[in-house]
């Protein structure tokens, strides 16, 4: 249990006070997610049997909480979405049998997400030199953009202000522009043929409903051509689906480094090996 609560789900273990440690169990801290922090407290029962219908239901960031436990070798059941409509939630066993149930804070898909000056960002983007281009020159001054594949032509890193958890891009490694004009086919077969080889490892990693790939970009700013892969998660209602998911001016992903690393190192371990020359 402590490897499930504990290791898998990373809720601290609290001491039990000495008069109620000799009864055994064990507790745990729940962290609050739009809500006080809570403490989840576990006991057995003998003769012992799993609670298979009443549950706790936890408040968490349910993309970032179902992939953790996938990646971890449980099974994540998503509830359907017209069951409460908005709030996104799945089901899952502990180790011991019992039902848990994880939703999203608000009845909103976009909650979990964090407000983004998207007014900031586009001056940055605008005013700075090609961040794809240092991106392969290593010159980029951020490490969120992890690698994830690359070969002599192209690369595909993790995007820094995701919409979607596992959103990634994958570009030429020379600075061109234009997807079409600027590629022979031979080349957008190439560049394409990785967006495919990491969209697999994306829906290997992450529960994807359906997966978005999308080459937009501006000649006012990230000119460097790019493909987005982005997954969207199970039970997203449909009106947040598509170019809702994908917009930054609907939040973005709260997103750290640490995040940024253990998602990557997961994408790199799913990749397929390299096809044969
Ligand atoms: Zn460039």
């Amino acid at each position: 249990m402590r490897a499930f609560y504990h290791g898998v789900l990373g809720w601290p273990e609290l001491t039990k006070p000495p008069l109620l440690a000799a009864r055994g169990g064990c507790w745990f801290s729940v962290p609050g997610v739009g809500g006080p922090t809570a403490e989840l407290h576990i006991g057995v029962e003998e003769p012992f049997r799993p609670a298979r219908k009443a549950h706790p239901a936890f408040v968490v960031h349910v993309d970032t909480t179902a992939a953790t436990l996938i990646a971890a070798g449980h099974t994540v059941r998503w509830a359907d979405p017209a069951e409460i409509p908005g709030r996104r939630r799945f089901h899952t066993d502990d180790p011991a049998g019992n039902r848990l149930e994880f939703l999203d804070s608000e009845h909103s898909a976009g909650a979990g997400r964090v407000p983004f000056d998207i007014g900031d960002y586009e001056r940055r983007v605008r005013e700075s030199p090609c961040f794809v281009c240092a991106i392969v020159a290593g010159t980029h001054d951020s490490e969120m953009e992890q690698i994830i594949d690359e070969d002599d032509e192209n690369i595909a890193f993790l995007g820094r202000y995701p919409t979607l958890l596992g959103h990634t891009l994958v570009a030429p490694k020379q600075h061109r522009e234009h997807v079409v004009r600027e590629l022979d086919l031979p080349q957008f077969q190439r560049l394409t043929g990785m967006v495919h080889r990491v969209a697999r490892a994306v829906e290997a990693v992450l529960p994807t409903e359906r997966m978005y790939v999308s080459s937009l970009g501006s000649q006012q700013g990230n000119s460097h051509l790019h493909w987005h892969i982005a997954p969207l998660p199970p039970g997203v209602p449909y009106r947040e689906q598509q170019f809702h998911a994908l917009m930054a001016e609907n939040g973005v992903i709260p997103w750290t480094l640490g995040d940024a690393v253990d998602l990557a190192g997961r994408l790199r371990r799913a990749l397929d090996p390299p096809a044969a020359e």
